[in-house]
């Protein structure tokens, strides 16, 4: 080796391809790991499905719910499942609380379409739903694709109906149809923004109409009829629903090499199965672990399932008043003590647009995990900009583990931005950074990831618990 090579390697910021030189027992790992998150990611596809798997995992795993526990010892394990939507979990640690917990924050929902709360209608001898969409989608891109509908339907007296149809290879599936070419010509002058617009997401769901002269709206009664006889519903059901339109696309290995993971709601569903996995392999920690599955992060985290909402802090009082510790303002002093990875995804650098990155602030997939001191955009606007000397904490804590990381930025400076939840535990005084999985075509129906930089995660967030 030449002197300068020598040097170089000794001060320069070596960032290297993950996969490169990996042995083949790591390399198994990863492909084992990644073909049960794959697993994970086709049984729950919307916020409910994901909080009701995640439940099923915890259960298996020895943790029960917090309300059949009434005194709460080191070593054990609970959770909290808020209707139905949001989760937290947690292993409590031998040190005293009060010197604080160690939080990993994930979101469940991912962009979609919901149905509006009046659905149903004809036209044309066609019926259709009507959607809005939810979280921030390019609309193009849900037409002439598989399309499955699920959620719940609650009946005024509380009976709940689960809806899940168009994942079955039996089942139907719906489309969002588009306009051919031969007369798009003036579609294709409409901004790409507009190239659907939000009332041309109409989704088609039949077409045979009920075998009737007298009456009118034929092809709506009869899939009302079809409704009826299958969920025992009439129309002003649907008033009371939860219904989402999802990609009936199933979660894929991608790529000849297969390096890569291709599926819907990736974001952020990558960081609940690796941070969930990471607690379930801790025992008898130091520190209390906390895992927060939070839902409407999408849309800005409000509501009572979003992080914004009290929930959460009630969960930490009670495992407070459980372990017999609580007094007047003990919560916010171990909130103030406290360490989180906001967990959720990145842009990663997509060659074809690497217009939009700055080459040496972008995180590249096969690179490990990716931290963002700050997101926000225009100057870090709404960010929660992370402490120096907790990077540096978290730096120390990955490379005393051999984990292969990257610090970045989402995207050139002006071009645009996005937040997580970090904020919102960082204005209760917890220390936070930003870290998850770098993916192409994020919010797309068909994200992509590496799985090396899944397991990266996985890796990360088993390592930050044991702290
Ligand atoms: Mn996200
Ligand atoms: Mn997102």
């Amino acid at each position: 080796m030449s002197e300068g090579t020598e040097l170089q390697k000794k001060l320069f910021n070596n960032k290297k391809n993950g996969w490169e030189n990996l042995d083949d027992i790591t390399k198994n790992e990863i492909f084992d790991y990644c073909n049960s998150y794959m697993e994970f990611l086709n049984n729950g596809k919307t916020e409910r499905e994901i909080i009701k798997e995640s439940k099923k995992i915890a259960q298996l795993n020895g943790f029960t719910d917090i309300k059949n526990i009434e005194y709460l010892k080191p070593g054990d394990k609970v959770y909290y499942v808020n209707r139905e939507k949001s989760m937290y979990l947690a292993v409590i640690g031998y040190d005293n609380i009060e010197n604080g917990i160690n939080v990993i924050g994930s979101h469940a929902d991912s962009p979609r379409l919901d149905l509006k709360p009046n659905p149903l209608y004809e036209d044309d001898g066609f019926a259709f739903f009507k959607t809005q969409y939810y979280g921030g989608l390019k609309k193009y891109q849900w037409t002439a694709i598989p399309l499955a509908i699920h959620g719940v339907i609650v009946k005024k007296d509380g009976e709940k109906i689960e809806i899940n149809i168009g994942e079955d290879k039996n089942d139907p599936i719906f489309v969002i149809t588009d306009l051919l070419p031969h007369l798009a010509q003036e579609q294709m002058q409409r901004k790409l923004s507009e190239g659907i617009k939000g009332e041309e997401l109409n989704l088609l769901i039949g077409s045979i109409p009920y075998n009737d002269k007298d009456v009118n709206e034929k092809v709506k009664l009869n899939i009302l009829n079809i409704l009826n006889q299958k969920y025992g519903i009439t129309e002003v059901d649907f008033l009371s629903s939860e219904l989402e339109i999802v990609p009936a696309f199933r979660a894929r290995s991608m790529g000849f090499d297969s390096s890569m993971v291709a599926a819907y709601g990736q974001d952020d569903k990558v960081c609940v199965y690796t941070s969930l996995t990471a607690l379930m392999n801790i025992q008898n920690p130091k520190t209390t672990a906390v895992c927060i599955i939070s839902d409407k992060e999408e849309i800005g985290s409000m509501g009572n399932t979003g992080m914004e909402s009290q929930v959460f802090d009630t969960f930490i009082s009670e495992l407070l008043n459980k372990l017999g510790v609580n007094r007047p303002n003990l919560l916010n002093k171990v909130f103030c003590n406290s360490k989180m990875l906001s967990a959720d995804v990145d842009a990663g650098l997509d060659p074809t647009f690497a217009f939009v990155a700055e080459k040496n602030n972008a995180a590249y997939l096969g690179r490990g995990i990716g931290l963002n001191k700050y997101t926000g955009g225009r100057g870090k606007g709404g960010s929660s900009d992370a402490n120096a000397e907790f990077v540096a904490y978290i730096r120390n804590m990955l490379e005393a583990n051999n984990i292969p990381y990257q610090i970045s930025e989402l995207g050139k400076v002006d071009l645009g931005g996005g937040g997580t939840i970090a904020y919102i535990l960082a204005n209760k005084g917890m220390d936070v950074i930003d870290c998850g999985v770098p993916v192409l075509s994020m919010h797309a129906p068909y994200e992509v990831t590496s799985k090396f930089d899944v397991y990266s995660a996985f890796l990360t967030y088993k390592a930050f618990f044991r702290m």
